[in-house]
């Protein structure tokens, strides 16, 4: 019987591309389920100091809640020039209900005026799978390196998206087909790294 992996997120999109990810590697099959089998768990308060450390929380959690191999992210933007902000506070980094905009505005209007290198930025991910029979804990980091830019560009993607200049596409992370950016996103990047280690592993 296939063993259980639990994508510690309610949302249906990461799901969908973590289960084409992990879904059937080589041989070893896993059972790739979302929160949504668990609808009693109340959510995590990501409280932890750095992108790491809310992962694990949220995959510890889980994992011993539910008894299932468990995979958590936590994401966000990395500007070096301000010391990594937004950094965990990417969601909510004009305020707590901030919009996507807003949270773009704000970061534009810091980095106003200064040239490309000082507005060079990263996407981060962190993933983490914990496993509550062996207790071991894997996790792994996937960065995409851009420029911000002072103008928002783009349709697609979502959050930081349409200031997240890529030099190599000459466009936006929101300029860029969905399929494009799920190539080459931080998100890939780690559930890639997350693939390698699962196979390692697991078969
Ligand atoms: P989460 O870890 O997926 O909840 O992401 C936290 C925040 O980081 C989001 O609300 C966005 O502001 C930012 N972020 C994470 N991934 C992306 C991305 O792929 N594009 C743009 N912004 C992102």
């Amino acid at each position: 019987m296939a063993r259980k992996l639990l994508v510690a997120s309610a949302n249906p999109g990461k799901i969908r591309e973590i289960k084409s990810f992990l879904g059937n590697i080589n041989g070893i099959k896993l059972e790739i389920v979302g929160l949504d089998e668990f609808p009693d768990l109340e959510e995590v308060i990501e409280d932890g100091d750095s992108f790491t450390a809310n992962a694990l929380k949220k995959a510890r959690l889980r994992a011993e809640q539910t008894g299932l191999l468990s995979l958590a992210d936590d994401s966000g933007l990395v500007v070096e020039y301000l010391g990594g902000e937004p950094g965990i506070y990417s969601a909510r980094y004009a305020g707590e209900k901030a919009s996507d905009e807003e949270n773009n505005l704000k970061l534009i209007e810091k980095l106003k005026g200064l040239p490309a290198e000082k507005r060079k930025a990263a996407f981060i991910c962190v993933m983490a799978l914990v496993d509550p029979v062996s207790r071991e804990e894997i996790v792994v980091e996937g960065r995409c390196e851009g420029i911000i830019q002072l103008e928002a560009k783009g349709e697609n993607g979502f959050g930081y998206d349409p200031i997240f200049y890529l030099p190599d596409y000459k466009k936006t992370m929101a300029e860029l087909p969905l399929k494009v950016k799920n190539q080459i996103s931080h998100r890939a990047v780690a559930l890639e790294k997350m693939k390698t280690e699962v196979k390692r592993r697991y078969s």
